[in-house]
């Protein structure tokens, strides 16, 4: 055996001293057994452990034994078990001394849920070697203890000394973070550790129920796929921490296995679709949509490969995957988040505290952070407060899509409104112009066309009415007839149009006189009748006279010349009470007209 050897009274000197001669290059390996005393509750075995590489993983345990003094076994590079994606088998060794009398069995537990074969050589004071198998390729039945991690009894007698061999093999990466307890510690560790991660998986089971219930009640489709990323994202969580071996398929080693890449591509592929819809990147950032749309994909695609590519290249590709894919939701909610968009600046918050968690749990791991209790679980500290944001998120968000909903309906219904109000006016308005139009042709329906004057139509109702009006009234009404004398001379010495012009002359100066006493009618062509609805005996020949002067005293004057015009003026009238026919009354009145022309014209006669 070459080598420094055994080496009893082993000092921290002596520990440099051979880090230095590892790290030189001179293959100096020492062993100092592990020594058990009364007060060891836990004992972290990684500074007394010493590993050897199996390339071929094909040597026997007895082989290894026979090399364990050797310098084929090394200190653990930077004091820890970790190794990375290896291929090959992994021995360890430590060395123990049993000096507590009491106990004799304690636990030594792999602190890493996912390798695949654990073999674990003990060889007594006896040279006997016994042989105990976990890890997640034997069934979890198969467990000395029923426990997240694997485990195995280690049984020394007092004063003891047995030599210790682990062998590990497996597709995960190799972390070997060996740990012997004592059975009192054990159970009060696993007690502890349950209690956390019962705390962790109630926050996740309450935000994953409570809002399946919102998603459920809302149909909107952000708690979906937030559901699903919680879902995807705890079943990472239990696969990493041993629980989804132990409590979901503990007859699975298969499913132990793809679940992990599996469940990662899942919460990768549930987060990137949540972002998506969350952001409304569609709509907000096209290309940010595209880059997005483009790791959902790829999430997917993996969700299937992983199941059919081998355990090792899946968990790679997909932890690859898990730094772009953070680094693209990073940048799209950065950028919207500096343009104010709210949504992004919530998610933005969420993203950092888990990227915070999760890197203080890293720098724990490479020594630049204590291991207190926030650092430890800063990755589930981290997430589960990320998951708590997301969710004030989503309910920010329902506030404001709802408060913008209340805005769109107030603003159509004032649109609306307004509209109305408009409609209404423009109605009203049209329905005037409507009626003052009617009003128009009505009159015009009972005017002459030609000088303005009452038509017959209107003449047939006025009459009969002012007869019934006055009878009833108890007073007396009058009408006149007048007409034009030799009109015909007129037509033919000035011609028609002239003629035209004096009978609109006539009717002007008759309605003139007549003002708001009665109503002037063109009877015929140069015949007129002027209706008095209130009248008595004295006043009728003094307004038919005032017409006839008037219209003597009126000529019209054109190219130059002056052309006179007179008026013979019949009148009659109803005497009070009396129920004289309008026919009768207007005869009189025409008769009176007659006489009027017979008698010299350009006067008044009255009946
Ligand atoms: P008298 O004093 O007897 O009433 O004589 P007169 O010429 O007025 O009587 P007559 O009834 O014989 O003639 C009426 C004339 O009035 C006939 C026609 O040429 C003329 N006349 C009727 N209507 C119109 C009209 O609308 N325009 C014009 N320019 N002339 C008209
Ligand atoms: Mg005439
Ligand atoms: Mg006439």
């Amino acid at each position: 055996m070459g080598g420094v050897g055994m080496n009893v009274g082993f000092s921290v000197r002596a520990v440099i001293a051979a880090w230095v001669l590892f790290v030189a290059g001179s293959a100096t390996a020492a062993i100092e057994p592990v020594v058990l005393q009364p007060a060891d509750a836990e004992i972290a075995l990684a500074a007394n452990t010493r590993f050897s590489i199996d390339g071929g993983a094909r040597t026997t345990p007895e082989e290894q034994f026979r090399l364990i003094d050797s310098e084929s076994f090394q200190p653990l590079p930077r004091g820890n078990a970790t190794f990375g994606f290896v291929d090959g088998a992994y021995w360890f060794h430590v060395r123990l001394i049993n000096h507590d009398a009491q106990v004799h069995r304690r636990i030594l537990a792999v602190n890493y849920a996912l390798l695949d074969e654990i073999d674990v050589y003990l060889r007594g004071a006896d040279g006997a070697i016994s042989h105990f198998s976990s890890g997640d390729s034997h069934v979890f039945a198969q467990r000395a203890l029923r426990s997240r991690m694997p485990n195995f009894l280690i049984d020394l007698d007092d004063n003891e000394q047995a030599d210790l061999l682990v062998r590990v093999q497996s597709q995960s990466s190799m972390q070997v973070p060996l740990v012997l307890y004592s059975q009192k510690a054990f159970f009060e560790r696993s007690r502890d550790g349950y209690l956390e991660i019962g705390l962790y998986y109630g926050i996740l089971l309450a935000l994953f129920l409570y809002n399946l219930i919102l998603f459920a009640s809302l149909r909107d489709l952000n708690y979906f796929f937030y559901v699903l990323y919680i879902g995807g994202f705890g079943v990472v969580q239990l696969c990493l921490n041993g629980l989804a071996f132990e409590y979901l398929w503990p007859g699975s080693p298969w499913l132990a296995n793809v679940a992990v890449p599996v469940s990662m591509a899942l919460g990768m592929l549930f987060m990137h679709l949540f972002v998506r819809a969350f952001l409304d990147l569609r709509r907000r950032l096209p290309v940010g949509n595209r880059i997005i749309i483009g790791f959902i994909a790829f999430h997917a695609l993996m969700v299937v490969l992983s199941m059919l590519i081998d355990y090792r290249t899946a968990v790679l590709l997909g932890t690859a995957s898990v730094f772009p894919g953070a680094a693209a939701i990073l940048g799209v909610s950065l950028i919207l988040a500096r343009r104010g968009d709210r949504a992004a600046q919530i998610l933005l918050l969420a993203w950092i505290v888990l990227l915070a968690g999760t890197a203080a749990y890293a720098m724990v791991s490479f020594g630049l952070l204590p291991k207190i209790f926030i650092t430890e679980y800063g990755m589930q500290i981290g997430s589960a407060l990320e998951l708590i944001l997301l969710s004030f998120a989503l309910a920010w968000r329902f506030a404001s899509l709802r408060d913008e909903n209340i805005q769109v309906v107030q603003r159509s219904r004032n649109e609306l409104e307004v509209r109305v109000d408009e409609r209404t006016r423009e109605l009203s308005s049209t329905l005037d112009e409507l009626a003052s139009a009617n009003e128009r042709l009505r009159e015009s329906n009972l005017r002459d066309g030609l000088t303005g004057a009452y038509n017959r139509r209107y003449f047939d109702a006025a009459f009969e009415s002012m007869l019934t009006e006055s009878r009833n009234a108890g007073h007396a009404c009058g009408v006149l007839v007048a007409d034009i004398d030799h009109f015909k001379r007129v037509n033919d010495q000035a011609g028609h149009l002239v003629g035209d012009d004096c009978l609109r002359m006539t009717v002007a100066t008759i309605v003139k006189v007549v003002a708001d006493r009665g109503s002037v009618i063109r009877y015929g062509g140069e015949e007129f009748v002027v209706l008095l609805p209130r009248i008595d005996e004295k006043a009728l020949p003094l307004i038919a006279e005032d017409i006839r002067a008037a219209v003597a005293g009126t000529p019209l004057v054109t190219n130059g010349t002056s052309i006179s015009m007179t008026i013979s003026v019949g009148a009659a009238m109803s005497t009070v009470g009396e129920a004289i026919a309008s026919t009768t009354l207007l005869q009189r009145a025409d008769e009176a007209m007659y006489r009027a022309k017979r008698e010299g014209r350009n006067r008044v006669v009255v009946y």
